[in-house]
């Protein structure tokens, strides 16, 4: 079977991995003319290091990142709200939460994939299908024939947009700044994420190695905003947070600082069309407040690859939707109200949540992240 994956980001070389390691040959086809992974670092949360695993790739991911022990939410006022113990739940599954630049999690996939598998510049434009066979158009004017097309090209995936063209991305209301500082965190931060709120502001971070850690910074603005940085008065924003943040920003270059507005998609009618399937964000981009949509994308390359290998095309397609959507679908949902929680603007509430989240128990935060750390095949 010839398989064709249009996009060459986390999900799609996933797949491609998983495929080829299943015997079956490979073509990805990338838009961008040279590889740049976009978004500086990223958390590779349990369940993405287990689904990892099954193709040979958490030990070398773990050489390059930097393995979490605990995750903790801070609010500016109240301090501790919650803690999550990320060496528990590396005894229980194997692995902890591993932060690592970008760059680096692209490249061990590229080097897992046999030479010639990825064409650049390759940007899709449409497909057309028939009982037999797909036909993928591209921008250049040429086309390729497969017996499978995966789409795996983001967000605004022109291969979902071509199976169901009335379905839009939904804005969340909130734009994301991040970058990479060039600093050494004191030894108690040096293997702890810390989220920060304040009520409009958020700031999280952790180290992706000894001398730079990576930030994140959601804040609420209107969806397209393009003021220059400076108009943002980042380090005015973030005067007033506890130390490493002002820091952390002062010391990375505003020019390394990227803006990212934040969108999701509602639930598609389906993720297949007959020779056509759908992975990562083209079926379900989420909103990153749970640091698990590119885990979700390699979740979903892996259980799509098992199926693949294992049944006819027609009842791989629907065995792998019915098998993903539930737990997608549940996450989604819960990284928006982790989102809403993070960014109640009323005091009386932000008093009451921070009550609520200080008294809950350890355990059961623990018990909770077990379902979402937990990748079941
Ligand atoms: C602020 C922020 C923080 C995040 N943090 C985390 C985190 O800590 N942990 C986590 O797991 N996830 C995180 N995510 C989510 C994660 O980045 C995405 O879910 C993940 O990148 C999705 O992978 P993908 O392969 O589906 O899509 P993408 O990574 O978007 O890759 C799609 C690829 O397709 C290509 N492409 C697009 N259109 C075409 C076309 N027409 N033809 C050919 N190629 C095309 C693109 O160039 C791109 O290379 C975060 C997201 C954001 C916005």
């Amino acid at each position: 079977m010839q398989i064709a994956i249009v996009g060459g980001g986390i999900g799609g070389l996933t797949a491609a991995i998983a495929l080829q390691q299943r015997g079956f040959s490979v073509r990805v086809y990338e838009a961008a003319a040279a590889w740049q992974p976009v978004g500086k670092g990223i958390w590779l949360p349990t369940n993405a290091l287990q689904a990892l695993d099954r193709l040979g790739l958490s030990a070398p991911l773990t050489r390059r990142g930097c393995a979490l022990a605990k995750i903790e939410i801070l609010d500016c006022r109240d301090g501790l709200l919650q803690q999550v113990d990320l060496r528990l739940i590396a005894e229980w599954l194997g692995h902890t939460t591993l932060s690592i630049r970008r760059a680096d999690l692209h490249q061990v996939l590229r080097d897992h994939l046999l030479p010639g598998t990825c064409q650049l510049d390759r940007r899709c434009t449409g497909f057309t299908q028939d009982d037999q066979h797909v036909t993928i158009h591209f921008a250049d004017g040429s086309k390729t024939v497969a017996d499978l097309l995966i789409g795996a090209d983001g967000l605004h995936s022109i291969i979902r947009q071509t199976l169901f063209p009335g379905i839009a991305v939904r804005y969340s209301g909130q734009t994301c700044l991040r970058g990479i500082a060039s600093f050494t965190l004191p030894p108690p931060l040096a293997h702890t994420c810390q989220e920060w709120w304040d009520g409009k502001h958020r700031f999280g971070f952790s180290a992706i190695d000894e001398c730079y850690v990576y930030w994140f910074a959601p804040i609420l603005a209107p969806a397209g905003g393009n003021e220059p940085l400076e108009t943002l008065q980042l380090e005015k924003r973030y005067a007033a947070f506890p130390q490493p943040v002002p820091t952390l920003l002062h010391h990375t270059p505003s020019a390394e600082i990227i803006r990212t507005d934040l969108y999701e998609l509602p639930p598609l009618p389906r993720w297949w069309q007959r020779r056509v399937v759908l992975l990562g964000d083209a079926a379900h981009a989420m909103t990153p407040n749970l640091g698990q949509g590119g885990a979700q994308a390699i979740e979903d390359a892996v259980v799509l690859a098992d199926y693949i290998s294992q049944l006819p095309l027609f009842e791989a397609l629907p065995a792998y939707e019915q098998a993903r959507r539930p737990r997608v679908e549940r996450i989604a949902r819960t990284a928006r109200l982790f989102g809403q929680i993070a960014h109640i603007r009323s005091g009386h509430l932000q008093w009451l949540r921070n009550r609520i989240l200080r008294l809950t128990p350890a355990w059961l935060s623990q018990r909770q992240l077990n379902w979402l750390y937990r990748f079941r095949e």
